[in-house]
């Protein structure tokens, strides 16, 4: 298993990163370059959507620098999620997830979960349980 991590803006995926056993790294280029060219731009639509191995529902440092870090360069608070799927099995999609933003220090929220879609959902455990990107 390794982490993956997705970017949506609103319903839609804007970005798709593959990482390793223990870390991801957002795109933040396709990121930006669909701020640049997005109109009526809103920042609060973007959530940036990571997968940590079972267990794992804590943020780390490396994810603290990271939201802090998108913070600075978007000049306002990002939404940011860590889900962790129960098994590796595609036709159970079971997960868990915490939904954080950061302002001085890391405020976890009551986040409208129905707004991760099952096609979401597979995008990421089909990355990060078998390495495929079933959009390409
Ligand atoms: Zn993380």
């Amino acid at each position: 298993m390794v982490e993956s991590a997705i970017v949506l803006y609103g319903n839609k995926i804007i970005d798709i990163s593959l990482g390793t056993a223990v870390h991801v790294e957002f795109g933040f280029e396709n990121v930006w370059e669909f701020k640049r060219t997005c109109k009526d731009f809103y920042i609060h639509n973007l959530h940036f959507i990571h997968v940590h191995p079972e267990g794992f529902l804590n943020y780390s440092m490396t994810d603290l620098n990271c939201i802090q870090g998108l913070n600075l360069a978007f000049g306002d608070v990002v939404l940011f999620s860590i889900v962790c799927f129960k098994n590796s099995n595609m036709n159970d999609l079971s997960y868990g997830i915490r939904t954080f933003f950061y302002n001085k220090e890391m405020v976890e929220i009551d986040y409208d979960y129905d707004l991760i879609s099952e096609k979401h959902l597979t995008v990421l455990k089909s990355l990060s349980y078998y390495g495929v990107n079933i959009l390409k």
